[in-house]
């Protein structure tokens, strides 16, 4: 059985991470009021998983929004009209995505109790629960793990 390389998620029958997270995009977009309601948090905690997707500066910037989501209370609106305010004076200077060398990284790797992968194996009907689990996994282990 496969391993991937950033999650460590288990993958049987050469199913990829990135084709578990095209299942739970196509179960957002299917269900824009259930499913999609945790969209936000489903992106987060992908990328979060898969740091080597983003650029350092990206990583630290998603780990803040998850500290947001999840500690704060702050919903995708609040953070759309706070970046569309931040655009006009302190435009972003740095890219989001990994390019070459500037990959995101962690410090120390974090032991992740949930992956996209069980999200999907908990099927539709559970998704939003299912995620909301999951984005609160993700804190606690990038906590304990000192990342945040
Ligand atoms: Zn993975």
């Amino acid at each position: 059985m496969a391993t991937c390389g950033e999650c460590n998620a288990e993958l049987p029958d050469d199913r990829t991470c990135a084709a578990y997270f095209h299942q739970a995009l196509a179960w957002d977009f299917e269900d824009p009021v259930v499913a999609g309601s945790v969209h936000h948090l489903t992106v987060l905690c992908f990328h979060l998983q898969h740091p080597g997707l983003y650029s350092r500066e990206g990583l630290e910037h998603a780990k803040g929004l998850l500290v947001e989501f999840l500690e704060n209370g702050t919903t995708p609106d609040m953070i759309r009209r706070s970046e569309a305010r931040n655009v006009q004076n302190d435009r972003r200077d740095w890219p989001v995505t990994a390019r070459d060398s500037t990959s995101g990284k962690y410090r120390c790797p974090p032991k992740w109790t949930m992956t996209v992968k069980d999200v999907i194996a908990g099927g539709l009907e559970c998704y939003p629960t299912s995620v909301k689990t999951w984005a609160r996994s993700v804190f606690e282990a990038l906590k304990e793990s000192g990342n945040i």
